[in-house]
């Protein structure tokens, strides 16, 4: 005898799948942790959740869950980044193994709860071994270990570690990344010996680049307030080599892997932005709002990276520079601030984007068949004409987040 899964219908006064315009009256079907259809409720037996949009379970494309536990960010608004990353440093010296696991579980709670069910975690303590508490009904993570060698003497031993971290990690709601971490950190044959695993892996690299002034004053003149930081960290090398002159000479070797994330992009400048134009099916910004807006720095060229075409995701980062890991909230941050572009392009940032950047756009990211059935269902306060709108209005709250076909989260 042949016995099916049965199926699970939902009905909604809004289906937003992404990947289709939004669907008045709609109704998801999953079986098991799949989607089976998406399309109009026509009468047929469903769970009716009411007066909210199903949408795809939101896309967090960068993270740091280790500072999850902080209860407001590091520093002051408007600091420079090397001032600031004094701190993190401080930070992470301050807390031990167990603080940091509380850390990153809380975090991926948090995530849940907000409507997140994919985030992209830069880990620089591998933390797997939750897995076995985490596995179930948390956020699918892209996990990138973080990788810093300044000095060339570091890089054989950073490789290494890399190596066995990318042959080890291989679980269905873990996926392994690696991050050569920034400019300052990373010597040029650490980042080409990442690009050559991330090719043999067939894995992601996730690098913040081009995120403040002071990188490109210490790529452009090999000095400043990043030369002075990783002079008082022992970790400073003079020799020219030790970095490339240019944030384009990073994007050159980026393109090298398989899939690549260029972290914030707040200073990308025309050549860059060509260049990632030219790679979209492989390289992909993230812009984290609010922790742009937390360091001050100018306008984001949001709108010009759409016209250009560069494909874009949205991040949190952490709870170092963000009040909270809510990307429901960088989306209101951001319509506000950009109101140039439209609402149904920035869902689709949070969503699709992000599980593209990801790498893991074959089974998240929208509402269709064949896909995971990852949702956040969000309460619509406002009747407002677009459902967009509607679900970036302040009164709207996340209600229910599914993952795999289980409720994962209810408020
Ligand atoms: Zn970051």
């Amino acid at each position: 005898m042949v016995t099916s899964t049965p199926e699970l219908a939902l009905r909604a006064r809004w289906v937003l799948p992404v990947a289709s315009p939004p669907i008045a009256n709609g109704l998801v079907v999953v079986r098991g942790s799949k989607i089976v259809s998406v399309g109009v409720h026509a009468g047929e037996p469903a769970r009716d959740l009411g007066d909210v949009a199903i949408l795809p379970g939101l896309v967090n494309a960068h993270t740091h869950l280790e500072f999850s536990g902080l209860a407001a960010p590091l520093g002051t608004p408007g600091m420079s980044l090397p001032a600031w990353i004094r701190h993190t440093v401080s930070a992470r010296r301050a807390t031990d193994a167990t603080e940091h696991d509380a850390a990153v579980a809380q975090g991926l709670r948090e995530s849940l709860a907000a409507g997140t069910t994919t985030v992209g975690e830069i880990a620089t303590r591998d933390w797997r071994a939750m897995e076995p508490q985490a596995a179930r009904l948390t956020p699918d993570v892209r996990m990138f270990f973080e990788l810093i060698a300044p000095v060339v003497a570091r890089v054989p031993a950073a490789l290494a570690a890399a190596e066995q971290f990318a042959r080890d990690t291989r679980s269905p709601n873990i996926l392994p990344g690696l991050s050569p971490h920034a400019p300052y950190t990373v010597h040029p044959q650490l980042l080409s010996g990442l690009v050559e695993l991330a090719g043999r892996f067939q894995i992601p690299l996730a690098m913040h680049l081009a995120e403040s002034p002071e990188e490109l004053e210490l790529l452009r003149s090999g000095g400043g307030p990043f030369a002075e930081l990783l002079r008082d960290f022992g970790a400073w090398d003079a020799n020219p080599t030790a970095r490339y002159p240019q944030v384009l000479d990073y994007l050159r070797q980026l393109a090298g892997a398989p899939r690549s994330l260029v972290i914030h992009g707040n200073y990308l400048d025309d050549q860059d932005v060509e260049f990632l134009s030219a790679h979209v099916a492989t390289m992909t910004v993230v812009y984290c709002p609010r922790t742009h807006h937390f360091f001050r720095h100018p306008r984001y060229p949001l709108a010009r990276l759409l016209k250009a075409g560069v494909a874009l995701a949205l991040g949190t980062d952490s709870r170092a520079s963000n009040p909270d890991l809510s990307l429901f909230d960088e989306l209101r941050f951001v319509a506000a601030e950009h109101p140039d572009v439209d609402p149904a392009t920035l869902l689709r940032l949070a969503t699709l984007g992000g599980a593209q950047a990801l790498g893991l756009s074959d089974r998240v990211g929208t509402l269709e068949p064949g896909k995971r059935a990852n949702f956040a269902v969000v309460q619509l306060v406002e009747q407002l004409a677009d459902p967009h709108d509607a679900i970036l209005a302040s009164t709207a709250r996340v209600r229910q987040v599914w993952i795999g076909g289980e409720l994962a989260h209810s408020d």
